[in-house]
């Protein structure tokens, strides 16, 4: 049976209207709801319907950040997932951190846990990197399937169907690999509330980038962060010919 690792992102919830910080240093965080990232629930749930199927032997979860993190790994613990890691990131660093720098911790952590498959969200909807799973997949020089849309294991063999521009590519790939989690590839289900408090029970482990030898020293300078343009205001005219004068 594989060991299954999967990467959870705190993130500032979908819904909440992101607001810049007036000294245009980044984004305000303090007192906002924040939530796991979208695209790991999806991964989470694909890992625990692999130990549902008897695929998966363990799960376990890891997440990067403050230490409101483990919040995020609560919440994969009451959604299935046997154990969590939080690495946790020095307030310092929060800003900086990089896809480089997860992707180098995740490939140790998955080296270290000996995990067949590791699977992440295929884009975190703060940074929109969209980085995380090939770099992995790169450290680990190990196949990946990303924007997996199906997952069918055989074996010690996969087969992922990737939500490519314009349609659907099929790839079988051996473990371990890396996948990342595509919209489409399940629907993630809500804890319930003797799973959440299961969930309390489970052991996180927290460790350091030092402590797994990952340097994540910031390679970026944040220079300025700033709101997108506000649309202008749109006019009503009174027909389409007057459209097409306007146009011309
Ligand atoms: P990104 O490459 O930043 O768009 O992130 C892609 C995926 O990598 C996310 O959906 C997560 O599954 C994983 N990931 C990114 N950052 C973290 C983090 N700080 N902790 C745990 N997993 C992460």
């Amino acid at each position: 049976m594989a060991r299954v690792l999967v990467g959870v992102k705190r993130v500032i919830d979908y819904a909440v209207k992101i607001r810049v910080k007036p000294d245009k240093s980044g984004v305000v965080t303090d007192g906002v709801k924040h939530s796991m990232n979208p695209f790991d629930e999806i991964a989470v749930e694909e890992a625990v319907r692999m130990k549902e199927k008897k695929i998966a032997s363990e799960i376990i979860a890891v997440s990067c950040g403050p230490a409101q993190s483990q919040e995020t790994l609560r919440t994969a613990l009451a959604m299935g997932v046997d154990r969590g890691i939080h690495v946790e990131i020095a307030a310092g660093d929060l800003n900086t951190i990089q896809p480089i720098h997860i992707s180098k911790i995740l490939a140790k952590l998955a080296a270290d846990e000996k995990a067949d498959i590791v699977i992440v969200g295929k884009q975190a909807i703060d940074d929109d990197s969209n980085q995380t799973a090939q770099m992995t997949a790169a450290y680990l020089d190990c196949p990946q399937g990303t924007f997996a849309s199906k997952v069918e294991v055989n074996g010690k063999e996969l087969t992922v169907t990737r939500e490519i521009d314009g349609g659907l590519e099929t790839v079988k790939v051996q473990l371990p690999a890396v996948l990342s989690a595509d919209l489409r590839l399940n629907e993630p289900r809500y804890a319930t509330l003797p799973n959440i408090m299961k969930a309390k029970k489970k052991p996180i482990k927290k460790v350091t980038p030092k402590d797994l030898g990952v340097d994540v020293s910031p390679r970026i300078e944040i220079v300025s962060v700033e709101d997108p343009p506000v649309r202008q205001a749109g006019a009503i005219i009174p027909d389409v010919d007057t459209l097409y004068i306007l146009k011309w």
